[in-house]
């Protein structure tokens, strides 16, 4: 038996097309929503990202303001350029792309962002009201989980749920974001005894770890909802092999390319015993672009009302 494939692009596509309206209406009203994204640095993973957010806001007529910014750049400069965004009337969300090199002051920066138009939901104001369950941008990756479970239409209100990853910008408001929709929920880390003992106990296990393939047969309890977050990139054949090598396809383009995307489950027994599941690529990446797309939006209707 094969577990049934949740569609992050599906769920991607279907919001794109309910915001586009929404961005005609702020036009009309005045301008188009503008969202101002900062790369520092050259972290080839960290282009490839802003590259996509970039080009989903031009697809959508939402306004990109674009800054690529030299790897050593210093705190106070960067906070200079946020003091100039949030002064700006035209820009109504601000994304500052982590990691940020180690001479910055991420913290610093991070409270620097008006929480006005703090479109990624990291300022601590917006966390906060996460935990209170009040309206805020929310921290995009999680809510687009609860919004793809949602239009999935998988229950959540009482089922166990089980986190492996405590991070601020995933495990944690993944966990608020559960709790608040009636889960029970149990978050892990790298300190936890017996992951798998706990992870077995899982109606709905969510991985965020950045190790692939951490979680294998000996985790998922059969007919558990799987999604998996992690998005590594893998050059060891060894370790590419035991994760795709069942995959034709994928194990072709990785002996072509030297390197393949997988996600912190193992994918075998995920497809094999999953009741559902988010596959890497493909699943959790699109729903994260689509919130940040839709928590720009929604602050542009609060900057424009
Ligand atoms: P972090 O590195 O910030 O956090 C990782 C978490 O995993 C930590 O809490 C850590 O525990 C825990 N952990 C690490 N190893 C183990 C282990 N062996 N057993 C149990 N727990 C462990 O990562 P992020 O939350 O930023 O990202 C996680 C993954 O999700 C990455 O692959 C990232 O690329 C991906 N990601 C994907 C997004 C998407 O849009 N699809 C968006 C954001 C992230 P501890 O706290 O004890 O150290």
């Amino acid at each position: 038996m094969s577990g049934s494939i949740l569609d992050g692009k599906k769920i991607n596509f279907e919001i794109q097309q309910e915001l586009r309206p929404r961005i005609e209406e702020l036009r009309a009203k005045g301008r188009a929503p503008g969202l101002a994204v900062v790369l520092v640095g050259d972290d080839p993973a960290s282009q490839i990202y802003v590259r996509t957010k970039i080009k989903t806001c031009l697809e959508l007529g939402i306004r990109s303001l674009d800054f690529r910014l030299s790897a050593d750049i210093g705190t106070d400069e960067l906070l200079a350029l946020v003091a100039g965004l949030n002064d700006d009337p035209e820009v109504d969300g601000i994304l500052v792309q982590s990691p940020l090199p180690p001479q910055v002051d991420a913290g610093r920066i991070l409270l620097a962002i008006d929480p006005g138009k703090d479109a990624d939901g990291f300022h601590p104001c917006n966390v906060g009201k996460l935990v209170a369950n009040r309206p805020a941008p929310r921290a995009c990756t999680p809510a687009g989980i609860i919004e793809m479970l949602k239009r999935y239409r998988i229950p959540i209100s009482g089922q166990r749920a089980v986190i492996v990853g405590r991070s601020d910008i995933v495990g944690k408001p993944m966990a608020l974001m559960l709790l608040h929709e009636n889960a029970t929920v149990t978050v892990c880390h790298s300190r936890t005894r017996d992951l798998a003992a706990e992870c077995r106990r899982a109606d709905m296990l969510v991985a965020a770890t950045g190790k692939p393939g951490l979680i294998t047969a000996d985790h998922i309890k059969p007919g558990a909802v799987v999604i998996d977050v992690g998005m590594n990139r893998v050059t060891d054949a060894a370790r590419a092999r035991r994760l795709i090598g069942h995959d034709a396809r994928r194990w072709a383009a990785f002996e072509k390319n030297g390197s393949t995307l997988v996600g912190d489950v193992e994918p075998r027994p995920m497809q094999d015993l999953a009741a559902s599941y988010t596959p890497v690529p493909g699943g959790v990446g699109p729903l994260t672009i689509a919130m940040l797309m839709s928590n720009t939006v929604q602050l542009a209707a609060q900057h424009l009302r």
